[in-house]
Order: structure tokens, then sequence, then C-alpha cells
């Protein structure tokens, strides 16, 4: 297996970095390094940059106005990107609904919403969890009942994330009661603005509104919003999830956190040495690091798997398991690093921190809200007690 990078990849991996250099404002990176988080119109800013480059969608086919890059430019775009303190791209529209609805959606589908979502005119949200269906989401429960040219969905969903600015959002719902929980589940396209949908925002333990409660009371949704085949929403959503986990390990922005560990563990100043210096601290981050490599090595191992035209198994419970434990590793050891200093966090540290008036390393209101946003890493996307389950199954076979 070859594991090195072509030299087409090197090339474009200079191109990236050169487009990076030139297009990502100082301004959103330093939020991002700072790790503060972005305004809507930041997050959005970044997209048009992406688009205007025709890099937005580097997933999609070129055909439907993405990039069409295979596994390991992708690869590449997302660990320079990191690297380089660039913002994420969002998800929901571009890695989730858009390719199902290149697989599964109308033609019409396809003709309004993707241009809409590279464009930026649509922010959509992901209504797959319910209060009493999160790892086990066949047992959801929100209905949408025919009524002539509509649906009428009842119900709640939550962890919403930014669904306050989302104006559509994709769901599962219950078309059918009897049979297989999976066999009565539909995908549906909503308009937020439809009377009968109230979001509550959820406080997260950083103090911010990350994610939401969205309710339906009686919400009238157009037949022709219906993704495929009604109660074949299941296989649909499968489908969505093997897309959401992509770039599952993190390596860019693992590599990105530990750069800024070792740069603040530089600066602070322990037993009147630096505290890179200090045997146990440099032990911790060394530990750390060689987990990283190891997770880099397997990541390139199953890219370039990919790229022979494999298709990613359970490995990727591995690498998703993996990732985030790192990736806590590094919030955890930069919090130590920053020492009191954590303690300029809560929101009114983040605010101070942005104008430069709160005592302390610049790091250090960001290093607790990331500390404490990212608890949620060994959550969504399948809990890490899910993925040792998966490991433990189709892997070690016990
Ligand atoms: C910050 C954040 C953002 C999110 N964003 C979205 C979003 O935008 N859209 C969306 O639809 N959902 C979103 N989610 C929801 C996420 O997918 C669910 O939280 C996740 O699937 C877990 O479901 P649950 O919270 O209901 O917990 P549960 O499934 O009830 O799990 C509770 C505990 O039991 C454990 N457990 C459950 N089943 C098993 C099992 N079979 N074996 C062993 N242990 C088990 C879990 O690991 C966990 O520790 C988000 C969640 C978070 C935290």
């Amino acid at each position: 297996m070859d594991m090195s990078f072509s030299p087409e990849d090197q090339q474009f991996r200079a191109e990236v970095r050169q487009f990076l250099v030139e297009r990502l404002p100082s301004r959103l990176s330093e939020k991002v390094r700072l790790q503060q988080e972005l305004t809507k119109a930041e997050i959005e800013e970044w997209h048009a940059v992406l688009n205007e480059r025709g890099w937005l969608a580097g997933n999609w086919p070129k055909e439907f106005g993405g990039a069409g890059w295979t596994a390991i430019q992708r690869h590449i775009f997302e660990e320079e990107s990191a690297t380089a303190f660039a913002p994420r791209v969002l998800p929901f529209g571009i890695a989730m609904l858009g390719p199902v609805l290149q697989k599964f959606g109308s033609k019409e589908q396809q003709e309004t919403f993707l241009p809409r979502i590279l464009n930026g005119q649509d922010w959509w949200c992901q209504g797959y969890s319910e209060p009493g269906a999160g790892s086990d989401l066949a047992s959801l429960k929100t209905s949408a009942v025919p009524d002539g040219e509509h649906y009428v969905v009842n119900g709640q969903k939550t962890w919403t994330t930014l669904g306050q600015h989302a104006n559509w959002i994709f769901c599962l719902v219950r078309t059918r009661t009897d049979g297989k929980p999976q066999e009565g589940i539909s995908f549906l396209l909503i308009d937020m603005n439809t009377p009968g949908i109230t979001v509550r925002p959820i406080m997260l333990l950083d103090g911010t509104p990350e994610v939401n409660e969205v309710f339906f009371d009686d919400v009238r949704v157009p037949v022709e919003n219906l993704v495929g085949k009604e109660n074949e929403g299941w296989t649909y959503a499968k489908y969505l999830l093997t897309h959401e986990r992509t770039n599952i390990a993190g390596v860019g922005f693992a590599t990105a956190g530990l750069s800024s560990l070792k740069r603040i563990a530089r600066g602070q100043v322990a037993n009147g040495k630096p505290l890179i210096e200090n045997p146990v601290f440099a032990a911790r981050i060394a530990e750390v690091e060689i987990e990283l490599m190891a997770m880099a090595t397997t990541n390139l191992r199953l890219l370039a798997q990919a790229a022979a035209g494999q298709v990613p198994g359970a490995e990727s419970s591995m690498l998703k398991l993996k990732g985030t434990q790192i990736r806590q590793s590094i919030n955890d050891l930069t919090r130590r690093a920053v020492g009191p200093w954590a303690l300029t966090f809560p929101s009114e540290g983040i605010e101070g921190a942005n104008e430069n008036t709160v005592p302390g390393p610049d790091e250090a209101a960001g290093a607790t809200r990331a500390y404490l946003n990212n608890r949620k890493l060994s959550i969504y996307g399948g809990s890490s007690e899910v993925q040792r389950s998966i490991i433990a199954k189709q892997i070690l076979g016990l």
C-alpha cells in the first residue's frame, strides 16, 4: 500500500497553502486560534471566499458545483486549513444534506437547494435527535401525517446545532408506526419559517447557545419536500451518516491544537523554567503527540485504502474514538498549561479577551472554553461507548 503523497497531491497542498496565505483574513484566523466563537456573518464570510474559489464543497462532484476532490485532496485541504486556523466549513449543507440530495433527491430538489447551499442563501440544520432518540435513533417519534398536498408534522427535535441561524432543517420523521421502527421513517425538508415551529436555545457548559430544541406544532410541509420515497428515510439517513464521518479523526485540528499547546507551554514558567522543560509536563505532551502520530498514520492508511476503492468500514470508529481522546487530552493539557489564567473564562472573559483586557496569555479564556465545549466530541456523531461496541464486535470479533 502506497501511503506517500503523489507529486500532484504535493502540488495541490502548495496551492491550498498559497490560497490560505492570500485569502484567509487574519481577523478570522486569530479568532479561531484563540478558540473564540465565530459569528454567523464570519462563518458565512469564509464560506463565500471558498465558494468564489470553487472550494466550498470539496466532496461534491463538479456537475453539482463542487470541487470533485479525491479523499486525499480533501484530507490535505482540511489539514492545511486547520494548521492555518481557518474556520471549519459547516457540515450540515455541504457534507450532510448535499450528498443525500445528489443521490436520492428529485431533480427539482437538486436544482432548488444545491445552488442555495453553495451561495449561502440557505443555512441548514440537522433534525435527527429527539429527547428519547439519540444513540437509538430509530426510536424517533416526531410524526408526519399526510393531509392532501401536505404532511402535518408534530413533535420535538433536540441538540440541533446552530439551529438558531438556520432557515431550513432536514428532519427524520415517523410516517408509519407498525412494523420495524427503521421501516417507518421518512426524510423531510422543512422551511424553518413555517408557522408552528419554535426554536429554544440550550446553554452548553461553556455558556454558549450552540444547540437548540426545535418544536413542531401542526407544521404543514408540502409533499414535494419529501426526499426519495416515504418510509425509506432510514436508508438516506445512514447514507448521510457515512458522509458525516469524513474527517472524523480531526488530525488537522489536533495538530493545530498541539502546536498551540507547545507554544503556550514554552511561554509559561513553572519553578523558574519554561513549563515545556518540566519533565512531567513534557512527558504528557510527548504521550499525546505519539498517539497523534499513530492516528495520523492510521488515517493515511485508510485514505490509501479509500483511494484504492475500498469503502471504510468499522475502522472509522477507531478514528472517531482516538481522535476524540487525543483532542480532549490536548484541551486538558492546554487548560493546565495556562494554570490559574484559565479562570478568566466565562463569557465576559471571552469578550474581554477579544479586547485584550484579560490578564495572562491571550489563549487562556479560549483554552477553558474549548476544554468545556469539546466534551461534546465524545457524544455526537456516535458516542465513545457506541464506538467501543462497534470496534469490539466488528474489528476485535468479541
Ligand atoms: C454538542 C452537540 C451537538 C449535537 N448536534 C446535533 C445536531 O445538530 N442534530 C442532531 O440531530 N443531533 C445532534 N446531537 C445529538 C447527538 O447525536 C446525540 O447526543 C447522540 O447521538 C447521543 O444521544 P443522546 O444524547 O440521546 O444520549 P443516549 O443515546 O441516551 O446515551 C446516553 C449514554 O448512554 C450511552 N449509551 C447509549 N446507548 C448505548 C449502547 N448501545 N451501548 C453502550 N452505551 C450506550 C451513551 O454512550 C451515553 O453515555 C448533538 C449532540 C451534542 C452533544
